[in-house]
């Protein structure tokens, strides 16, 4: 227990030095697994059949909205989440179209995380008027005009719902996040773009470590990913 402890310790240390703030969580984009995400489902590319659409009622009234994080408690309405897709379907093509994903013929996986109706609504709303944004251009793209203000560079449907537009938490204290933050300070080597000092970073998690070597796929997803930001 006091070694416990004493990890504990150092690990409330080790964020509080890196100034990490307990009580901020990062604002959650209306286009990326929100700070809220806990469990979710596999997805098709279709909408959530009737046994999944139940699934993720129960997954959201256990867990809360992964954007916004309401149980939606105070709603009498017999639907209370939807099952949002992630990445969104929009996203998802823009990401499939990329050369590098046609050309390792490996397409995004999606899944299914529980969102309350009012964030659905919401980012249903931003997806669309980005996504009428970026046909614009596309339209537009071979024009010489267009070259000059964007260059080759079409906007990332991605980001569209981060930003000015994502959804702000305010100053909750949530425990559940500060375990979180103290883990990821542990694991990743980084807390909100700080790095860990190097020595911990060498002593480093042998876990992680292993995982990767096991998970050739996954790293290989992972590095996909990057790319896709
Ligand atoms: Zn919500």
């Amino acid at each position: 227990v006091a070694h416990a402890l004493r990890v504990c310790t150092l690990g409330f240390l080790a964020f509080k030095l890196l100034g990490g703030r307990f009580w901020a969580i990062s604002p959650s984009s209306f286009t990326n697994i929100g700070s809220f995400a806990r469990a979710s489902i596999p997805a098709t590319s279709k909408y959530a059949t009737p046994s999944e659409r139940l699934a993720i009622e129960r997954l959201g009234r256990a867990t809360g909205c992964h954007t916004c994080g309401s149980r939606m408690l105070f709603t009498s309405s017999p639907v209370k989440f939807h099952g949002d897709h992630m990445p969104p379907q929009a996203v998802t093509k823009q990401l499939n179209d990329k050369w590098y994903r046609k050309l390792l013929g490996i397409q995004v996986k999606q899944r299914f995380y529980p969102q309350c109706v009012p964030c659905s609504n919401k980012q249903g709303s931003i997806l669309s008027k980005a996504t009428n944004e970026l046909r614009k251009m596309e339209a537009e793209r071979n024009s010489l005009n267009f070259l000059k203000r964007f260059g080759n560079n079409l906007p990332d449907l991605q980001k569209a719902g981060g930003g000015r537009l994502a959804h702000f938490h305010g100053l909750r204290l949530r425990t559940s996040h500060l375990t979180g933050g103290v883990i990821g300070a542990m694991t990743v080597g980084s807390v909100n773009g700080e790095r860990l000092p190097e020595r911990d970073l060498r002593n480093g998690n042998q876990k992680r470590f292993r995982a990767i070597q096991e998970e050739i796929e996954k790293k290989l997803l992972s590095v996909l990913a990057w790319f896709d930001r």
